[in-house]
């Protein structure tokens, strides 16, 4: 997994934000992002540990251990989800 940190999200944020890829929740800190460019669907997973947010997709970049933008996308997805239960709760 990649930690996810301001400073390498930075570019795929901006990426994120004029794409705009539609995010489908599948379960807790499991997203599927869909491809701005064609039909693939990636998915997204996450994980916290020590405070650190870890984040993987399933394309080519986050193999190389990138952030790419359907991270992002799933990880706004997540911090919106868990705002929303600590609402209700
Ligand atoms: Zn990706």
């Amino acid at each position: 997994m990649i930690r996810l940190t301001t400073e390498n999200t930075q570019k795929a944020v901006a990426k994120c934000k004029q794409l705009k890829p539609r995010v489908k929740f599948i379960q807790d800190c499991l997203f599927a992002v869909s491809s701005a460019n064609n039909s693939n669907v990636y998915h997204v997973s996450f994980d916290v540990k020590d405070g650190e947010k870890f984040g993987q997709c399933e394309c080519k970049a986050s193999e190389k251990g990138l952030v790419c933008y359907h991270l992002v996308a799933g990880a706004t997805a997540n911090i919106y989800r868990q705002s929303l239960k600590r609402q209700t709760a």
